[in-house]
């Protein structure tokens, strides 16, 4: 499955954690992110992540161009509810988008958690029909 990582600067830290927690999970997945936290996840646990621009140079829109076009299976948006900078992802149009497609998509790492051992256990499957690589 496609799987897209995004993180605000206060909860980039937090999302290397998370990658390095479920490395192993992870790494039956292909892995994309926005260019300063895909580089923090790919140092941190060696897995292949493919990178676009950075938040504040449009990385988000190019991965919600691929969540409007239903190649994103899965996302995971770690976002700053209080200190947002002006330049960081927006996650109205994202959270439009996945909804568009019913793409799952976590903005905390609660719900990522639940997402990724539903991962594990096959519950996100029905997306290989939906969008079949
Ligand atoms: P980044 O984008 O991973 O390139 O920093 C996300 C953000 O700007 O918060």
């Amino acid at each position: 499955m496609n799987i897209a990582l995004i993180a605000h600067d206060s909860k980039k830290e937090l999302m290397v954690q998370f990658c390095t927690a479920y490395s192993r999970t992870l790494s039956q997945h292909k892995l994309v992110a926005t260019g300063t936290t895909g580089k923090m996840v790919a140092e941190a646990t060696g897995l292949p992540v493919q990178r676009f621009l950075s938040g504040t140079h449009g990385g988000d829109q190019q991965i919600a161009a691929r969540i409007a076009c239903n190649e994103i299976d899965l996302l995971l948006f770690f976002r700053d509810p209080i200190n947002a900078k002006p330049g960081e992802p927006n996650e109205m149009n994202l959270l439009r988008l996945c909804d568009m497609h019913s793409i799952p998509l976590a903005t905390n790492i609660a719900t990522a958690e639940v997402l990724v051992h539903g991962l594990e256990r096959g519950d996100l499957d029905w997306r290989d029909i939906v969008n079949p690589k």
